[in-house]
């Protein structure tokens, strides 16, 4: 198995509860809710994406098998400590992140998270999941480290989620032309739903990849 990969780079994760860990982002090519081209964004399920996941012309993009991406990680960790954090995500990572990856790269002692849109059920053993729910879909992964909410949402709330068994749950504002406004509007939920915390896309405000 190969798999397809955007591109992959180090530095510190910038969102949720793992702000400021150093990782190794692993971004996969391909989302099952949108195509990645612009000229589909209209009709896709996901349509206000902000990562570009298409292809693997990215930094250090290609096509890998298991050991060639341990090895591509390895040589670009910079961290002080033994254990390597990787961050797996997208696009969707869970269509191509499989057992195989996962067992591999924890009988290598790695540290293990993953961002995903919680539609596809995920292998044994990650260490962090992350589900960013979206609507018009149906989230498999109930359970996990950290609820990401993009807020605000037309006919989509947060509410109905506190009910999955996740640690965390957070609000990030949807990063637009309102960012600003979104930001406020996050800002108040929390204000008013203490389940919910606020979650800055802090690699953005630093000007960090
Ligand atoms: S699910 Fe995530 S990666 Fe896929 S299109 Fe939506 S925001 Fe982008």
């Amino acid at each position: 198995m190969k798999y397809k990969i955007k591109e992959i780079f180090f530095t510190q994760q910038g969102e949720g509860k793992n702000t400021g860990m150093n990782s190794v982002f692993i971004r996969f090519t391909g989302c099952n809710l949108w195509s990645g081209k612009e000229k589909n964004r209209g009709n896709a399920i996901c349509n206000f994406c902000d990562t570009d996941f298409y292809g693997t012309d990215g930094v250090n993009g290609g096509s890998y098998t298991k050991e060639e991406l341990l090895e591509k990680v390895k040589s670009i960790w910079m961290g002080e400590s033994k254990r390597i954090n990787v961050v797996l995500t997208g696009g969707e990572p869970l269509l191509q992140a499989d057992q195989k990856l996962i067992n591999y790269l924890k009988e290598n002692n790695f540290y293990i998270a993953i961002e995903t849109n919680g539609t596809i059920e995920p292998p044994i053993g990650i260490d962090w999941i992350c589900v960013s729910p979206k609507p018009n879909t149906k989230i498999k992964i109930t359970e996990g480290d950290e609820l990401k909410f993009i807020y605000p949402q037309p006919n989509f709330k947060p509410e109905p989620f506190e009910k999955l068994s996740f640690k965390h749950f957070y609000i990030q504002p949807m990063d637009s032309e309102k960012l600003d406004s979104n930001t406020n509007r996050s800002i108040k939920f929390c204000m008013k739903n203490a389940n919910w915390k606020i979650s800055l896309q802090s690699h953005k405000i630093l000007g960090i990849q």
